[in-house]
């Protein structure tokens, strides 16, 4: 594997290669897991070759304290890379992503609802700063196709907006999420989890299937209050948990059997802020 740390450096090596070989574009903040790997491995599997990005984003850290504290295994990171077979690692440091000489801006982007809601109202500036980022990414990778995971749902419908207005010829791949055996969706930020939480955590994904089993319905109400109940019941503190049209974001009160919804929550396990969300009907979603 390839490691360049300089933008500079990435985007002429990208670029001598660009048209003759296909590129997939994984973006991380680090802290590999399995859930990173499948994205790197369905990249690896449709194109020639294969990018993947570790930055920790200031940018997008609504909280000093969330980004003094996320998780860095760089070490880790490489082995992993390397035994996956990644092609080229871009590591680059805050200045090669936001030099002095250069106004990385907020790209222009009509968010509609897609930017207020959820994660958009709870962590305030969060998405520009993803939008900051994986703009310039873009700029320096010049992928054909992207992949993000179903993890950040919100986070891959708004990049998504992003490539249908600025980078129409780069592909969408959203993949997955991958979980723990017992449903833990993985994430960095598990490593932070002490063993009583790590315990609990299971619970966040049995409350999305506790809602999508009563589906359909004509009161989403009692459903999501039962899994509120469950949630609160071992001393989770829940910022939301939403039912959405899978497109649009926006919330429902009742689901049909034509509906296509994503269920979504964020929850603070003690300090860690953790999010997961389930489609349903299963598989509803298809990427663009
Ligand atoms: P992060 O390093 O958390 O910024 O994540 C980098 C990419 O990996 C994003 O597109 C995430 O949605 C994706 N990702 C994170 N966790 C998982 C998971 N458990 N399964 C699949 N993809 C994931």
């Amino acid at each position: 594997m390839i490691i360049l740390k300089r933008s500079k450096d990435c985007y002429e090596f990208l670029r001598a290669l660009k048209g003759n070989k296909s590129i997939g574009f994984v973006p991380t903040m680090g802290a590999l897991h399995e859930g990173h790997l499948s994205l790197i491995k369905s990249s690896m599997y449709d194109c020639n070759i294969t990018v993947c990005s570790i930055f920790v984003n200031p940018t997008q850290f609504n909280n000093p304290d969330d980004l003094e504290n996320y998780p860095s295994t760089i070490e880790q990171d490489v082995s992993l890379l390397e035994a996956t077979g990644c092609d080229i690692l871009f590591l680059p440091d805050a200045y090669e992503i936001y030099p002095d000489n250069l106004e990385v801006k907020v790209p222009d982007v009509q968010l509609d609802e897609l930017g207020t809601v959820m994660e958009g109202a709870k962590r305030p500036g969060h998405f520009d700063g993803v939008l900051q980022v994986v703009n310039r990414l873009l700029q320096i990778t010049i992928p054909d196709r992207l992949y993000m995971g179903q993890k950040d749902f919100q986070q891959q419908l708004i990049i998504s907006r992003l490539l249908k207005t600025y980078y129409k010829d780069i592909v969408l791949v959203t993949i997955p999420t991958a979980r723990e055996k017992d449903g833990l969706a993985m994430s960095s930020r598990n490593k932070r989890l002490d063993k009583e939480w790590r315990q609990k955590a299971p619970t966040i994904f049995e409350s999305l299937n506790l809602i999508a089993s009563g589906l359909p319905t004509v009161n989403i109400d009692p459903l999501i209050q039962k899994a509120l109940d469950k949630l609160s019941g071992q001393n989770f503190v829940v910022e939301y948990i939403e039912v959405a049209d899978s497109d649009t974001l926006l919330s429902l009160k009742k689901v049909s059997e034509k509906d296509k919804i994503i269920i979504c929550t964020a929850v603070y396990a003690g300090e860690i802020r953790l999010i997961d969300n389930i489609l349903w009907p299963e598989n509803a979603f298809q990427s663009t």
